[in-house]
């Protein structure tokens, strides 16, 4: 790409950030960022700014840099240089086309993934300088329109989608009947008090992806899970106001979250594949709402499919013959070492596994993570030429069969692969699981 396209997808109007900042004044500027700096930042930010030697070493980390031809607008360095130091330079002093300039990196040029933290010496954490931005920009009402809608959600119905509290039952009710047309026995319990697991999902299930949750039943009954749903606000753990900035929304989830799971008095949680969810409870809703440990213990599919496999409860009835490879979601194997357990399910359902290069905790983001799908149909070529380089990767392995166990990744992934003209066709993990299993009770 060259610069003039380059820079070109940086002049997007969103109308949530245009009318955000016509409401601002230079005196309000100024109090919101000083406020987030002194009570909200302290020492951790402050050792960034100080250590940083702006050597550019973490450039070569961030897929957005890799994929504009090195524009240095788009290194992790760079971005924080436009943004958050702009702002610290000038004391909280800054225009309001500063402002404007800096959500819109924030918001839609990081995806938050932490890849450069691993190639910077001193192990500086970019994406932690980028969220303290998004956090300012919240504050000052500036976010991104379609993003923003989505935190509406969350707040007026504690789940990301609109989902009426009688349209989540009457989708399990719904998935239930169908399953019961393969597996007589099945049930997907409702409020079922003491049982092993609470599964829990995310806003797009209910809404438009129910066949994971009706695979996810299939799997919990043939493997003698004791789980439920819960009937009311709180099975939805995904967290687009960790992405606005909005904390406090944040800290709401969190709990309504933890304490519908400790109203049915289940043993743990166990989350479907989405890796945003997983990281707000693990990295940074857990922490703003000052929790030491979760009240309940929380696992991400991924690893209850493997402790399923390893324990005999989920066995194998015939490998998946395509051949395939495996996206790493960052925010459970970069943010949380689940690769090697994922690796072994694959591995255990999948008769010919090709690696991605890079893979593991080096694997590139899918561009949609951060919240930057969220950010809607204006920002979608910024995703797209954003990450040619991974365009470039899955081209490599010459497989047809991606899996990827995370939400997010499914929707930045399936644009890439329909943009580049790859011809791949996207797999969770419960996909191939299902498609693969032993099903002792099916018709
Ligand atoms: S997108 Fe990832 S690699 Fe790039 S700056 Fe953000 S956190 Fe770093
Ligand atoms: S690698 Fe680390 S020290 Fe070097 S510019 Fe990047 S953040 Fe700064
Ligand atoms: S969507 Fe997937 S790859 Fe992208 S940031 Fe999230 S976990 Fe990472």
């Amino acid at each position: 790409m060259n610069k003039e396209t380059s820079n070109k997808s940086r002049e997007i109007v969103d109308e949530g950030l245009i009318a955000g900042v016509r409401k601002l004044t230079p005196a309000r500027i100024e109090k919101v960022i000083n406020q987030v700096l002194k009570k909200e930042t302290g020492a951790r930010l402050e050792a960034y700014i100080n250590t940083c030697v702006h050597c550019g070493l973490c450039s070569e980390a961030c897929h957005y840099f890799l994929s504009h031809d090195r524009d240095p607008v788009y290194s992790p360095v760079g971005k924080v240089k436009q943004t958050i130091w702009e702002i610290l330079k000038h004391k909280g002093k800054v225009s309001t086309g500063t402002i404007l300039k800096a959500a819109r990196i924030a918001y839609t040029e990081c995806n938050l993934c932490k890849r450069c933290s691993m190639y910077c010496p001193f192990g500086i954490d970019i994406a932690y300088m980028i969220s303290i931005m998004r956090r300012i920009c919240h504050r000052l009402g500036v976010t991104p329109q379609y993003i923003q809608d989505t935190a509406h959600s969350h707040s007026a119905t504690m789940n990301q989608m609109w989902v009426k509290d009688d349209e989540w039952i009457d989708s399990l009710q719904w998935q239930e009947d169908e399953a019961r047309d393969e597996i007589p026995n099945l049930r997907i319990p409702l409020e079922k008090e003491g049982a092993d697991v609470l599964y829990s999902v995310i806003g797009p299930e209910p809404k438009f992806r129910t066949q994971l949750i009706y695979q996810a039943a299939v799997i919990m009954n043939e493997a003698g899970v004791d789980w439920t749903m819960p009937a009311t606000p709180g099975w939805d753990n995904s967290d687009m106001a960790m992405f606005t900035g909005d904390y406090e929304l944040m800290g709401r989830l969190k709990r309504l979250h933890f304490e519908t799971a400790m109203r049915l008095k289940v043993k743990r949680i166990v989350m479907g594949e989405c890796g945003h969810a997983y990281r707000s409870v693990y990295d940074t809703g857990n922490r703003w709402l000052g929790w030491k440990d979760m009240p309940i213990p929380i696992i991400h599919a991924v690893q209850f499919y493997w402790e399923l496999l390893n324990e005999g409860k989920l066995k194998v009835a015939k490998k998946f013959e395509e051949p395939v490879t495996f996206h790493d979601p960052c925010n459970i194997v970069r943010g949380m070492g689940l690769h090697e357990k994922a690796r072994e399910v694959v591995k255990a359902f999948c008769k010919d596994f090709v690696e991605m290069y890079p893979n593991r905790e080096h694997n590139y983001c899918c561009c949609a993570g951060g919240g930057v799908i969220n950010c809607g149909p204006p920002f979608k070529m910024t995703r797209i030429t954003g990450n040619r380089i991974k365009a470039e990767q899955l081209k490599a392995t010459g497989v047809k069969v991606v899996i990827a166990p995370c939400h997010n990744c499914h929707g930045g992934l399936d644009d890439i692969i329909h943009h580049y003209g790859l011809g791949m066709e996207l797999k969770f993990l419960g996909d191939i699981i299902y498609e693969c299993m032993e099903k002792p009770n099916a018709v």
